[in-house]
């Protein structure tokens, strides 16, 4: 073979390494009209290097953000540097529909792309090449298992039965509080309540009919309080409530409008009408608390003095005077 025919085979595995390779590849002259389109870019948008040819690029992709991608390739032409995209910032620069079986649930293909300058023999950079790479695997795994970890934390956030916070999640939240009204003059009130001979709903229609009830009251508490108010599980039929920045006398109001609505409730269960009462206990954040236990134990023991009392009542805790 001669020089000559050497090099017109090396032209021609190159052209068919170029056409066949897996990555989309995309030469523009400075005006962003189109000189080159590879074998990539024609199996995915269905136009051939004919079609495209001279075609300015934001006239044949209109889902193009022009100012974007001018902002991009701006100093790929001045300063001859690289630029990048990513699915991140962006989830793609041309909107081709994904086929791929595996991550059938994007509905387009995921890009990154990376564009650099081509330059003449002066060393002026003439035309743009845009290398684009096909990334919807990783991209739709990276979104799934966020949405997954999401969803797991919310899980271990919320109790099961009633989607109030679980215990441990409330707790976290009293004492965030519990830091910030030592820090601050501020006043919040922590209400707790129980319900009243529980037991004997479980015995008399079952445990099924137990649950359904603690659903019903937790509903009652949700109702009742405010966006901002916390309100948690804290044990089987005990329910807790962080009041933020609720002085005692205004908390009072809103536990007394819970406890009526509760004493107001029927709840159907089989066919049947199942009526409870709550007990409550209400305990403000005072300064002589070292730590947020004390809060709690302060609004348990208004709600002990409640059942004591002969429940289906409300009893502040005050450590004035302890039981107002
Ligand atoms: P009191 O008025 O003194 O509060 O009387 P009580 O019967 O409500 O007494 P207590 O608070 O001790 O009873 C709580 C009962 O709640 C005991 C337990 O079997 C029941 N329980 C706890 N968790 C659940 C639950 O998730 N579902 C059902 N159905 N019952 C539960
Ligand atoms: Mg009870
Ligand atoms: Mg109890």
């Amino acid at each position: 073979m001669s020089q000559a025919q050497v090099e017109v085979s090396e032209v021609h595995w190159l052209m068919d390494m170029f056409q066949t390779v897996d990555v989309g590849l995309v030469v523009l002259n400075c005006d962003y009209r189109i000189q080159v389109w590879n074998g990539f870019m024609e199996n995915h948008s269905g136009l051939t290097p004919r079609q495209v040819r001279d075609r300015y690029l934001f006239d044949l992709f209109s889902e193009i953000d022009e100012d974007w991608l001018r902002r991009k390739c701006d100093p790929v032409i001045l300063l001859k540097n690289r630029a990048f995209t990513i699915w991140e910032q962006r989830p793609y620069i041309f909107k081709f529909r994904n086929y791929r079986p595996i991550t059938g649930s994007a509905e387009y293909m995921y890009q990154n792309s990376t564009i650099f300058p081509l330059t003449d023999a002066r060393g002026q950079v003439t035309h743009l090449c845009f290398i684009i790479y096909d990334v919807t695997d990783v991209a739709v795994s990276r979104i799934e298992l966020e949405s997954m970890n999401g969803r797991l934390k919310q899980l271990t956030k919320t109790d099961f039965l009633t989607q109030l916070f679980n215990r441990g999640h409330w707790e976290e939240n009293l004492i965030q509080e519990f830091k910030r009204l030592q820090r601050y003059q501020h006043k919040s009130t922590l209400l707790m309540c129980d319900i009243d001979h529980f037991k004997r709903i479980n015995d008399t229609f079952g445990h099924a009919a137990g649950d359904v009830v603690i659903q019903a009251i937790a509903d009652a508490v949700r109702n009742n309080l405010r966006a901002t108010d916390i309100a948690g599980r804290y044990g089987g039929e005990e329910y807790a409530v962080l009041l933020v920045d609720t002085p005692l006398a205004q908390a009072a109001v809103l536990a007394e409008r819970l406890r009526k609505s509760v004493e107001a409730m029927s709840i159907a269960y089989n066919g049947q009408q199942l009526k409870v009462t709550l007990s409550l206990g209400l305990a403000e954040y005072h300064s002589g608390m070292t730590e947020h236990r004390q809060w709690i134990e302060a609004a348990d023991k208004g709600l002990y003095q409640s059942k004591a009392n002969g429940r289906n009542q409300l009893t502040c805790y005050s450590a004035d005077s302890p039981l107002l």
